[in-house]
């Protein structure tokens, strides 16, 4: 088999927070990497597991750190959600519990958004500091009745001034306690799917595709899943000494992101 090479892919998959900035300080040689892999005619797409901000902010963010970016450039647990929905139920009626930009990602497919289980084809469930006792009930009453059930985290832990507010994990507990059912499909890493609606909207296959992120379960996780190659960045959440404890291996390990810019020329 011949011996990979950080060169040799058609599309790059970026984890962002740990990866190519860290909080509010762009990773030393990002934006040059970056511009470097553009230049050389490489796809890119940065991925983020919250479903809470949209795409905008995220792309607005990195522009304002030095790396210029649109919404189409950014794919988070609620846009591969809206994506996945639009192929598997088209204009399909959907009950939300889930903030506003998950709402808008998915009017923005085409989706359309009831309130109420007997209109609800689907229910998708999200992290959601609104909701209440009614809106889970009327939740579990779309899936008694059969509505297809998905959902954009397994969890996504959310501080708040004063601790931890409740997750999307235990949204999707309580209704599949409640129902009986259990979550169709999840979008948020390291189920594959953000991945795979990554890239087919860069019109790249899997196997020609690195993911690079700065954590083993859900970034080199996801990349596995889905069949790319895998990059793990020690810029941010994994040290040499949890990796040398993981089982999940991934194929390159590098400093930081800067270490890409043998790939961007
Ligand atoms: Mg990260």
């Amino acid at each position: 088999m011949p011996r990979l090479s950080l060169s040799s892919f058609e599309a790059y998959l970026f984890d962002l927070d740990g990866t190519v900035y860290l909080g509010e300080e762009l990773i030393a040689g990002a934006d040059r990497v970056i511009a470097g892999l553009r230049a050389a005619g490489k796809k890119i797409a940065f991925l983020s597991n919250k479903p809470i901000a949209d795409c905008a902010s995220y792309a607005d963010k990195l522009t304002r750190l030095g790396i210029p970016a649109s919404p189409q450039d950014i794919v988070n647990s609620s846009a591969a959600l809206a994506l996945f929905l639009q192929q598997e139920l088209p204009a399909g009626r959907v009950l939300v519990i889930g903030e506003q930009p998950l709402i808008e990602e998915l009017q923005g497919a085409g989706i359309r958004i009831v309130e109420q289980a007997r209109q609800a084809e689907a229910v998708v469930v999200s992290w959601d500091r609104a909701v209440t006792y009614d809106k889970l009930n009327e939740a579990t009453q779309a899936l008694l009745a059969g509505a297809r059930f998905f959902a954009t985290n397994p969890d996504v832990a959310c501080p708040v001034p004063g601790g931890f507010l409740p997750d999307s994990g235990a949204f999707i507990a309580f209704l599949e306690a409640a129902s009986g059912r259990k979550v169709e499909a999840v979008a948020g890493k390291p189920a594959p799917l953000m991945v795979q609606m990554a890239l087919k909207r860069l019109g790249v296959p899997c196997q020609r595709a690195l993911m690079v992120g700065d954590r083993l379960q859900t970034d080199v996780g996801v990349g596995k899943a889905a069949g790319c190659a895998t990059a793990l960045v020690l810029s941010g959440a994994t040290s040499r000494q949890d990796l040398q404890s993981s089982s999940l291996q991934p194929d390159f390990v590098l400093d930081s992101i800067a270490d890409l810019s043998e790939a961007a020329c």
